[in-house]
């Protein structure tokens, strides 16, 4: 695709198209396309004043609300890098970040001013959003004491999108951006029907490659976004309430807080408009999809995908009503092979590593580092079969995999077992060191609350379903899991 559709394109065709709709509701009210368009095109001036040119690369490191829309709007106007901040990161983190992208400025909520602890000197501040009164200057400022004078047109800025950090730190990414878009558009919508110009709720974080990416199919369909700055389930269903909202992008965790909400609570929201909850970031237990659904209805599209690769497979509400557990099939312009070692395809059925083609694979990394690539093809990190109608399954990730007394074990088998069962809230596996089989699997258990679990009957459940080595000889309960800022559970940090 030739035609170029950026996030600054998006909202000039939004105030041409439909300039009196809502664009963006947050905690603040409501902006019409035709006020974000002339608010960024201000803000650019403004960012320009302060020394953001054309090429520049400018950190964002905001919760979701329209200061972050807006920045990353304004800098696509001005042809400038950005670089989404992962508020979960480390001072020591972000300051390596910031030195490796060169950045010269960064937009950041006040309450994240501690994270820039290790900034290189003379990175500038601008601040998004504050609680309180402030001395540095303010995206408001800018906008306030800037012309809406047309700009020049730039060349296109890079969006950078850092990793998880789940296997490490948090690596740069570099997204095909903006040629992408509209061809990543088609391909999401080939699998889950959203329609255009209804509001959609966005609780994941936009600094994660799901939230940016549901922003950019929402510029594409010309969706009104809903923005809270932070998740709670009872908020998350309120919003939905309030504003009709027909679609929802989140992370399996706030799935998960609310059905952990009680019954009563959850049915006192008028949750009726709500068709499309795309769920995407890490594990979607098999229980939790079900639960969902007998709750909300067939609404749930379990997205298998990494900032590297885009989406890689979507399941259907039907998929998911069938075999709870699925990541389903890849959507228009995809290509998925379960490889073996030597790089052969496997038979159906079969574990392998899961690669992957298709138009929307990143650019690279920003520290140089190289892609695992076979065959053109991008390798996921992730071991996966399909079944015998075509269906993915992710067993889990590569270097996740435990080899005990020879056996290859795949935690997330013994996770999703372990998950099934009513008492268990969550549940993570890892391998520890053993003297006599090298590695054993070592099981975190956070029961449902106020239930006293019994580790040998877990045991003995885990027995009656996998093979004997699956079984995990230690067995910890804990009142939460350690999970990172898009909900993922941070295993490094157990045991
Ligand atoms: P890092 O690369 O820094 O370790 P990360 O890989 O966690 O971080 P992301 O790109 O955010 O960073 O995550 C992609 C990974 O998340 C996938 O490779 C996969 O392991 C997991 N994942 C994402 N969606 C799903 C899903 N629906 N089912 C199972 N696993 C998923």
């Amino acid at each position: 695709l030739k035609y170029e559709y950026s996030a600054a394109a998006g909202y000039a065709t939004g105030a041409a198209l439909r300039p009196d709709r809502p664009a963006i509701i947050d905690e603040l009210g409501t902006l019409t396309w035709a006020e974000v368009d002339d608010r960024t095109t201000r803000l650019a001036h403004g960012l320009a004043r302060q020394g953001v040119r054309a090429g520049s690369s400018v950190g964002v490191l905001c919760r979701n609300h329209r200061g972050f829309v807006e920045s990353v709007v304004a800098l696509a106007k001005l042809g400038a890098h950005t670089v989404l901040l992962n508020t979960g990161a480390s001072p020591a983190q972000l300051g390596a970040v910031l030195r490796e992208q060169e950045v010269c400025l960064v937009v950041a909520d006040t309450e994240f001013r501690p994270l820039l602890a290790n900034s290189p000197r003379g990175v500038k501040r601008v601040t998004a959003w504050t609680d309180g009164p402030t001395r540095s200057t303010t995206l408001e400022q800018l906008i306030a004491s800037s012309p809406a004078l047309d700009l020049p047109k730039p060349p296109a800025g890079r969006l950078i999108v850092l990793t998880s950090g789940t296997t490490g730190t948090p690596k740069g990414a570099r997204r095909p951006h903006p040629k992408g878009l509209l061809g990543s558009a088609a391909s999401f919508l080939s699998r889950i029907p959203l329609r255009a110009e209804e509001p959609l709720y966005i609780p994941a974080p936009m600094f994660h490659s799901w939230g940016i990416g549901a922003l950019q199919i929402s510029l594409v369909l010309g969706s009104t976004v809903v923005l809270r700055r932070k998740f709670e389930p009872e908020t998350a269903l309120s919003t939905i309430e309030k504003h009709r909202c027909t679609a929802m992008f989140a992370v399996p965790v706030m799935l998960q807080r609310i059905m952990e909400l009680p019954r009563s609570t959850r049915a006192s929201y008028d949750t009726s408009a709500l068709r499309t909850v795309a769920c995407t970031g890490s594990v979607l237990p098999g229980k939790l999809a079900t639960e969902f659904q007998d709750a909300f209805g067939p609404v749930l599209y379990n997205f298998y995908g990494s900032t590297e690769a885009s989406w890689v497979s979507v399941a259907t509400p039907e998929e998911l009503r069938i075999a709870p557990g699925t990541a389903g099939k890849p959507p228009l312009g995809t290509r998925l092979a379960i490889l073996d070692e030597d790089g052969r395809a496997v038979p159906r059925g079969e574990k392998g590593r899961i690669f992957v083609v298709n138009d929307m694979l990143f650019d690279g990394y920003t520290n140089g580092s190289g892609k695992q690539v076979r065959d053109g093809m991008l390798s996921t990190g992730d071991v996966g079969y399909l079944d015998r109608h075509g269906l993915l399954f992710v067993a889990g990730r590569d270097d996740d995999m435990v080899i005990s007394g020879g056996e290859n074990l795949y935690p997330r088998e013994v996770e999703d077992v372990l998950a099934a069962l009513p008492d268990v809230r969550e549940v993570a596996v890892v391998g520890v060191p053993d003297e006599e089989f090298g590695q054993r699997l070592a099981a975190y258990v956070v029961p449902v609350e106020g239930v006293l679990l019994d580790a040998e009957e877990l045991r003995k459940h885990v027995r009656a379903t996998l093979t004997r080595f699956c079984v995990p000889r230690d067995v910890t309960f804990l009142d939460a899991l350690p999970r990172n800022a898009t909900g993922k559970v941070v295993k490094r940090d157990l045991g």
